[in-house]
């Protein structure tokens, strides 16, 4: 977006495209053959976002199944995501598996990545046809935590999920009325997810979606672990037990 001055302002959205263009012209540079730039799905024109159907998998009672769901319309810094992958969170298994009734119907998970189809009037972050890493925890750049460079302390995550509370409210519904809710206001594990723009990283690069979409949670908390909670000195031997995506986020 310009200034009314005609200057270019400067935005997160921009600094993230800058920045990866920069460095896709320095791997072409190098003779990588690599395609650099920000090649980038197409926006999708869909019309109205509201009533739209789409498929996902619902915990409701003592079941787990895909079911077919209605969107619900959006809060105005809301934005409406078509999946491309996802990568379920270890945290969640446990509980998406279980056979327990539980009272509301809820798609698990709390990470994906996919393709902005629609934004809230009040969104800035992101635009239509922009692919996004929806993360775990929110980065809005603006709370105490943000500021003092602790992001991962980010208080909108944290004000937004206090314990036993429910924050969000449904983003679809099924055939019959019922209300879903997204797991911890992201779910992922349905052809549709909404998530508040504070959640959403664009990215501008073409690796592949299931590469970027472990950006949002495992591989990110394997790379935290290893810089944040263990304090590491050059020349340490360390173990690391499992090579999954955690484990390799830390290597
Ligand atoms: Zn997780
Ligand atoms: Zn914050």
């Amino acid at each position: 977006m310009d200034t009314p001055n005609g200057k270019r302002q400067l935005t997160r959205r921009r600094v993230l495209k800058t920045g990866a263009t920069a460095l896709g012209g320095g791997a072409l540079a190098l003779g990588s053959g690599a395609a650099g730039g920000a090649a980038q799905a197409p926006a999708i024109t869909t019309g109205t976002q509201t009533g739209r159907t789409f498929r996902g998998l619902v915990r409701h009672d003592a079941t787990l199944d895909v079911q077919e769901m209605r969107l619900l319309p959006i809060d105005p810094r809301q934005v409406v995501i078509r999946s491309l992958a996802v990568a379920p969170c270890y945290t969640i298994v446990r509980g998406a598996l279980a056979t327990n009734p539980i009272r509301r119907a809820e798609v698990p998970n709390h990470c994906g990545f996919g393709v902005v189809e629609a934004i809230g009037p009040m969104v800035k972050r992101v635009q239509v046809g922009d692919r996004v890493v929806v993360a775990g925890t929110s980065q809005c750049g603006q709370c105490y935590q943000c500021l003092h460079g602790r992001p991962d302390y980010c208080q909108f995550t944290f004000f937004s999920n206090p314990p036993g509370v429910e924050p969000f409210a449904p983003f679809a519904q099924l055939r019959d009325g019922t209300p879903v809710y997204a797991q911890a206001g992201i779910g992922g594990m349905s052809e549709v997810m909404t998530a508040f723009e504070e959640y959403c990283v664009p990215v501008f690069t073409d690796l592949p979606a299931a590469q970027l979409t472990l950006l949002g949670d495992q591989l990110a908390s394997g790379f935290a672990a290893g810089h944040a909670d263990m304090v590491f000195q050059p020349g340490s031997d360390v173990v690391i037990f499992g090579a999954g995506p955690v484990g390799l986020g830390a290597v």
